[in-house]
């Protein structure tokens, strides 16, 4: 657990844009299970195919509230866990300020094409495969930004040296395999149990069909599996 917040009402915040707070069940990752706050910020530099929250994307959408409006609300649960997610959350410029002020163990969800030293305890990247290239019509312009970012190798080895991390890998198909030993092969310093395959899908029967062979090679290669629990619990809902 991190030191306290500095506790002051005459404090001045800075703000952050963000689309959404709720109170759920951790569904991915290593703390899957862990009942914990979301603070979803608003606004991403990807432009993933398959985004589960195309609005702090594809569409941002959200209002503008002071870090301190921000960590009431999430104090105003019963929880001991909070996860810092997005859109991309580490494009906010005040974000440092939210990660210092929360009491709560702290997760930040990160597609890990931002370097932030961030006062985080677990950092959870998620470097994004060729699968999530945008290809619809119209999208052209992104999809040259897409491909640009989506992979930044500094990045990800800095998070590992620096923080407590896991890299978790959104697999469609079996051809994501190949690619995500190509990245781990040009990765340096990382440690292989904190590597997770997590199933694409927004509905139980795709998560379920895919798990089955993702689980498979979990065991073959030594990677770990990660559940998408918030679809097999609510299904694809906002703000679960
Ligand atoms: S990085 Fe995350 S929030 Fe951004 S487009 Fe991809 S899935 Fe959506």
């Amino acid at each position: 657990m991190r030191s306290a917040r500095a506790d002051s009402n005459a404090r001045r915040w800075s703000t952050l844009y963000v689309s959404e707070i709720f109170y759920s069940v951790q569904g991915e990752g290593v703390l899957a299970g862990t009942p914990s706050v979301f603070v979803r910020t608003s606004g991403c530099n990807l432009r993933c195919s398959w985004c589960d929250s195309a609005y702090t994307s594809w569409e941002p959408e959200g209002e503008t509230r002071d870090v301190g409006d921000v960590v009431e609300e999430v104090e105003a649960h019963d929880a001991d866990h909070a996860v810092l997610t997005g859109g991309e959350p580490l494009l906010q410029p005040d974000f440092d300020e939210l990660c210092v002020a929360l009491d709560e163990h702290v997760t930040v969800e990160t597609n890990a094409t931002v370097y932030r030293d961030v006062d985080a305890d677990l950092v959870s990247m998620s470097p994004k495969l060729s699968n999530s290239t945008p290809t619809r019509e119209g999208a052209e312009e992104w999809r040259e930004i897409h491909e640009r970012e989506r992979l930044n190798f500094d990045v990800i080895e800095s998070y590992i040296s620096s923080h407590d991390y896991q890299l978790k890998f959104v697999v469609a198909d079996r051809e994501d395999l190949e690619e995500i030993e190509d990245i781990l092969e040009s990765l340096a310093g990382y440690d292989r149990s904190r590597v997770l395959l997590m199933p694409e899908g927004v509905d139980r029967d795709t998560l379920r069909e895919r798990g089955e062979w993702i689980a498979e090679v979990c065991k073959d290669k030594g990677y770990r599996y990660s559940p998408r629990m918030q679809i097999h619990i609510y299904g694809n809902q906002r703000g679960t």
